[in-house]
């Protein structure tokens, strides 16, 4: 597996502003927020993407969305509402191959997305 700014962050190789971290995943503040509340969910485990996950990453995905969901209302925008989003490959924007779910909140979104 290659080793990447994200895998590097998880291991505490490198600096992140983390809100939550536990076993499996790690959560942290996006360096360049798209809103006023930014966070990626990653999971230890380096997935590069969502296309690489295996029937056996099914409770690990599931444990970034429900992470997701925990973090959205300690941030304090469960109730208003909030987007997930998980880029994948490089027509979607993905740019760190590493599996990381965006949590954005605090203002509205568009639809459909650019
Ligand atoms: P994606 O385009 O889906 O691959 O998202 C990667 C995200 O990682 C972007 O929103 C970047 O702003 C963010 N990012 C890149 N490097 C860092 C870092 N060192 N700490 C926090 N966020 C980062």
């Amino acid at each position: 597996m290659s080793d990447t700014i994200f895998s590097r962050i998880a291991s505490g190789e490198l600096p992140a502003d983390i809100v939550y971290e536990d076993e499996d995943l790690v959560a942290f503040r996006d360096l360049h927020a798209q809103a006023p509340t930014h966070i990626l969910v990653i999971p230890r485990k380096p997935i590069p993407t969502l296309n690489d996950a295996k029937p056996e990453d099914a409770e690990l995905i599931g444990k970034l969305f429900l992470a997701a969901a925990r973090i959205a209302a300690q941030e304090g925008i469960a109730e208003q509402g909030y987007r997930t989003l998980i880029n994948c490959n490089a027509a979607a924007g993905q740019t760190v191959y590493h599996l990381h779910l965006h949590v954005l909140g605090g203002r509205p979104m568009q639809w459909p997305p650019g």
